[in-house]
């Protein structure tokens, strides 16, 4: 299967300041990619990249197979883009600000109401969009870069900011989304975040990925896991921590527990934070 987005070691600088340092990448068609990392790790940088607003210094981009080098590219029809910078237009409506892109990508008759409601916004449509919530500004740029029916879409943050329940109807947005085939690009720096929406993520830190691999192989590969007996000891309670998938694993458990009473046990994983920490040395 041809990737939706291809990405073979790309390199941007501000002036002397490397942002993007060789960065190389594939998305599949309905898959969800997430792209972590800490504040000035890259990420915004790779996207404009990928969505034409910065030109690669050196490497190639191929978005839906065709090659992407600033906005010229015919294959912008067929993207979905939501970024940091909130380029709504205050003084129009939620429905004006969707029509006005509509006739940007000359679709002759989008379904702006279905896409209110989709976000939640429907019942507000007629409002300027000066008397939205960040959060509803935000669910708003979600609908404003589906408009086109995107084969790929790039979400910058998409639940930064948002309550639960709105957090939670933009996740189940993106997964229709990519079930229905669109390859979703999405940064956070959040790792529960990235871990509850992302089929596979890439830890970029400094201009370079560090890894690309799904969650639950990141935990198996570089995690240690555990588990956690509390036992009742000398009238105290204490704590055992006993590595899991070692060889003595099973000797170091029948130690904690012989001959004590056994409060619980809990086994525990690696977060993908604390991978990422490891692999890059770097919190987020
Ligand atoms: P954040 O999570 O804070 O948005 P990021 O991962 O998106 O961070 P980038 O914005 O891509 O990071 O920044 C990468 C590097 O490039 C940082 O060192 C940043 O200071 C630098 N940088 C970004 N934009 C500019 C700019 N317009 N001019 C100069 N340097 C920039």
């Amino acid at each position: 299967m041809q990737a939706a987005i291809k990405v073979d070691s790309i390199h941007f600088a501000y002036g002397s300041q490397k942002a993007v340092n060789g960065i190389s990448f594939e998305v599949a068609p309905g898959e969800v990619l997430g792209f972590l990392g800490p504040n000035g790790a890259g990420k915004s940088t790779t996207i404009k990249m990928l969505t034409g607003q910065l030109i690669p210094a050196q490497g190639q981009i191929h978005i839906l197979g065709q090659a992407v080098r600033g906005h010229s590219s015919a294959v912008h029809q067929r993207m979905g883009v939501s970024f940091e910078e909130k380029n709504l237009y205050l003084q129009m409506s939620a429905v004006e600000n969707l029509k006005f892109y509509a006739n940007l990508f000359g679709i002759k008759k989008p379904d702006i109401d279905g896409l209110l409601e989709q976000v939640d916004l429907l019942k507000r449509k007629k409002d300027r969009v000066s008397s939205f919530s960040k959060g509803m500004r935000q669910r708003l740029m979600i609908a404003r870069a589906l408009i086109n029916d995107p084969e790929v879409l790039f979400l910058d943050e998409p639940t930064d900011g948002l309550d639960p329940v709105s957090a939670q109807a933009i996740r189940n947005i993106i997964r229709a989304r990519s079930a229905s085939g669109t390859a979703v690009l999405l940064t956070t720096h959040d790792m529960t975040e990235a871990d509850k929406l992302s089929d596979r993520v890439a830890f970029i830190n400094e201009g370079v990925l560090h890894a690309v691999d799904t969650p639950e192989n990141l935990k198996l590969k570089h995690g240690q896991r555990s588990a956690l007996v509390r036992v009742r000891q000398n009238g105290g309670i204490e704590e055992i921590r006993v590595a899991l998938d070692s060889g003595d694993t099973g000797e170091a458990l029948k130690q904690a527990v012989q001959g004590r009473e056994v409060l619980t046990v809990h086994t525990e994983e690696a977060s993908l934070e604390d991978i990422f920490i490891k692999m890059t040395g770097r919190g987020l």
